[in-house]
């Protein structure tokens, strides 16, 4: 695709016209020289399920202020099994952004089978099946794993086979947080071949979530995760990824730290491993090595607490305050509070740029409070990798945020700049299009989009938001 200048007509919610206009005749016109046009950008991983509920962050201005017209959100295995309610819950109560849903494994498996940590049984996983079934009919576009996450981890790759081929045989498509992107479990190499043979033996499209090298143990490893990738495209599977453009991941402490076997059960159980001394002793050594795959205590900065006096603090500064050893330090953390939100440091521009270059890897801000990737990732994407660094080119970084992952999450007619298409267009300033968001201030919203057009609306005009609800809640 390259750029072209050309006019743009948009009739009601759609894009009517797209070519040289001699005389024009429209109720508004907007002047784009100088100026980019482009189709609104769409991410395929967010965290807005609860946001695009709440009156006061439905808009979801900070996606609208980065270009971001359509969010994908349920990922992870965290999606919702009652996909029609929550579509109607957004339609009744208005959208800022359009947003389509994918129903989470890890809800459907604790709602059947709780934390437990066993394999299905007939029964179980019969209802499983059923729950999924009917979120696809309500409308969902696919469904998610958290497979890193518990209880998602507590399945088998059997199990998520035998899910994900009620996905298909709807036509959805299957997204994955996978095992580990790290050397935890089967390793990050491990990790894809599982995500492989789950496209290859259920005939679904896979799509890796927050695609990365997490960890000095795997940094170097993209170039052997994109050919084994390649290889499977070439033998017909359907393997797609995305990615954030930071060298921090955004998680919990829990998760970075804990191994899962000590969460089995739920919270309850944990707090009784912590009280067993020798239990205790196994899990601060294992916490430990985890902490190290991350890059030790400095690597690992608190973003979101229900103590305040604990965000934007590391680790390390923590345990010096408490006189305690970093992991013992993370122990009391989670007794006190139950989990935090962190920033943990672990990758390394090499791999990013080299994952971020493949074409079948798309922009997706995986966006969770207190990491700027939620403000920022779009125009930073561009700031940084496309106009600076000189990464990629414009056009591409415009696909990949926009025409193939519509394409990926099979959105009907969104995505482009063309007749018939639905008007979610973004017109921005490429000298100043930037993210503002740092891991200080995570919630400064970006700059440089002068106008954001989601369904025929201007819901950015002139780079302010004009308080339009234009999204709408899509179904498959
Ligand atoms: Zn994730």
């Amino acid at each position: 695709m390259r750029a072209r200048r050309v006019d743009v007509g948009v009739r009601g919610d759609r894009i009517v016209y797209v070519g040289n206009i001699k005389r024009m005749q429209a109720r508004r016109v907007i002047d784009a020289r100088g100026l980019i046009v482009a189709p609104g950008f769409i991410d395929p991983h967010t965290h807005t399920l609860e946001d695009l509920s709440d009156p006061n962050r439905k808009s979801n201005v900070n996606y609208l202020m980065q270009g971001v017209t359509t969010v994908i959100t349920g990922n992870d295995g965290g999606g919702p099994i009652e996909i029609e309610r929550t579509l109607r819950r957004w339609e009744e109560g208005g959208i800022g952004t359009n947003a389509a849903l994918l129903v989470g494994h890890g809800t459907v498996r604790r709602q059947v089978m709780g934390m437990s940590d066993s394999a299905p049984t007939e029964d179980q996983l019969a209802r499983m099946k059923e729950l999924i079934g009917r979120a696809m009919d309500e409308g969902a576009f696919g469904m998610s794993t958290g497979l890193y996450y518990a209880p998602g981890s507590y399945a088998r790759t059997e199990e998520v086979i035998e899910l994900a081929k009620v996905v298909a045989a709807k036509g959805g498509i299957y997204d994955t947080h996978m095992r580990d992107e790290d050397s935890y479990s089967i390793g990050l190499l491990g990790s894809i071949r599982e995500t492989l043979r789950i496209g290859r033996e259920a005939s679904i499209p896979v799509h890796i979530s927050h695609i990365k090298a997490l960890g000095r143990e795997v940094w170097g490893q993209s170039g052997a995760v994109i050919k084994l990738i390649h290889r499977a495209r070439v033998e017909g599977i359907e393997v797609t990824a995305d990615q954030y453009p930071y060298t921090a991941s955004g998680t919990s402490l829990i998760a970075a730290l804990v191994p899962r076997w000590a969460e089995a059960g739920g919270r309850d159980q944990l707090l009784a491993r912590l009280a067993d001394e020798p239990t205790r002793v196994r899990l601060l050594a294992e916490m430990e090595r985890n902490l190290q795959r991350r890059g030790g205590p400095a690597s690992l900065l608190i973003t979101s607490s229900r103590d305040p006096s604990l965000r934007g603090k590391t680790l390390a500064i923590i345990a010096a305050e408490r006189h305690a050893k970093p992991v013992e330090a993370a122990l009391e953390i989670i007794r006190e509070l139950g989990d935090v939100g962190v920033a943990s440091f672990n990758m390394n521009e090499r791999d990013i740029e080299n994952f971020m270059k493949q074409s079948w890897v798309v922009t997706g801000s995986d966006g969770s409070t207190g990491h700027p990737r939620k403000y920022g990732t779009f125009p930073r994407k561009l700031r940084e990798y496309v106009f600076r660094r000189r990464v990629i080119s414009l056009p591409f970084a415009i696909r990949v945020s926009s025409a193939l992952t519509a394409e990926i999450f099979r959105l009907p007619q969104r995505g482009r700049i063309a007749p018939g298409y639905f008007a979610d267009l973004i017109v921005f300033d490429p000298q100043k299009v930037a993210d503002r968001a740092t891991y200080e201030q995570p919630e400064l919203l970006a700059v440089g989009m002068r106008y954001v057009i989601v369904n025929g609306q201007l819901a950015v005009e002139d780079g302010r938001y004009t308080g339009a609800l234009a999204g709408r809640a899509l179904r498959r």
